[in-house]
């Protein structure tokens, strides 16, 4: 089978880790920029980190021929610290033409506070101005739904923002955004949760990704759902649909995505 990481922290990943999803089938893994388990103390640690998903991940992925793509932002743990924030946003520019950046991501909220607003709206902001895609995801949330609409409303309150070019949590869906579920490896969203979302909402906007980092979680998430797919029935060709053309098509809406197999 083929498929696509659409969300995975490889730079908290093993070597093994990428020896595994090669030889899975993984054709590009896609990295949102996120917050490291830790707070940085300045925008210097930014400027590394968007180099290293700019340049240095790249180059190791490319190692097992695997293409490498990232999104960048400060994410909404560190955005409380608005002078923080807004150093790092103007970073961005400096690395968003880099040939392997989508786009602006993951974004979102945290604790749904009047900063992390404000941080949020700058990231749409810049989005719009650059027509960039825009990722956002609120795993951590202490109140989801209440911040999942705040976001879904922010978003849509800029005529500028094409909701096709925007992924969210699946609730945003009745607004033509994509829907990103991601597979836990407990609780949450298990493969079987995550197939019974597709059989009951649809699959037209929808990828899976196993949001794999420095916690808890499994980077072969996507192909094992393929697995629990087929247990169910599901032909090959929607297999393929869902876990490699679909984020084909989201992420193709930028020029600079291009896959190996096409
Ligand atoms: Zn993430």
């Amino acid at each position: 089978m083929r498929y696509i990481e659409p969300h995975a922290h490889m730079v908290s990943r093993t070597t093994d880790d990428y020896v595994s999803i090669v030889t899975a089938g993984c054709q590009a893994v896609c990295e949102p920029a996120f917050w490291a388990g830790f707070d940085r103390s300045s925008s210097r640690g930014f400027y590394d980190y968007f180099r290293q998903l700019t340049q240095y991940e790249p180059q190791r992925a490319a190692k097992f021929g695997l293409a490498h793509y990232t999104w960048l932002c400060i994410n909404p743990k560190e955005s409380e610290d608005l002078v923080l924030a807004d150093e790092v946003l103007s970073i961005i520019p400096e690395f968003i033409d880099s040939p392997n950046v989508l786009g602006i991501g993951e974004i979102g909220l945290n604790k749904n506070s009047r900063n992390e607003l404000k941080v949020l709206e700058k990231h749409v902001n810049l989005a719009a101005e650059r027509d960039q895609l825009i990722l956002v995801h609120t795993p951590h949330l202490e109140d989801k739904l209440k911040g999942t609409r705040l976001i879904v409303d922010l978003i849509k309150s800029d005529s500028r923002i094409d909701p096709g070019k925007v992924i969210i949590d699946q609730i945003a869906l009745d607004a033509g955004f994509w829907a990103g579920i991601t597979l836990y490896p407990e609780s949450k969203c298990t493969p079987p949760r995550a197939i019974d979302i597709v059989e009951n909402f649809g699959h037209e906007q929808i990828w899976m990704n196993s949001a794999c980092d420095w916690g808890v979680s499994i980077p072969l998430a996507v192909p094992k759902t393929a697995l629990e797919m087929r247990r169910r029935g599901h032909t090959e060709e929607f297999i393929d649909q869902l876990l490699y053309r679909n984020p084909a098509r989201f992420m193709g809406q930028c020029p600079k995505f291009k896959l190996p197999l096409e």
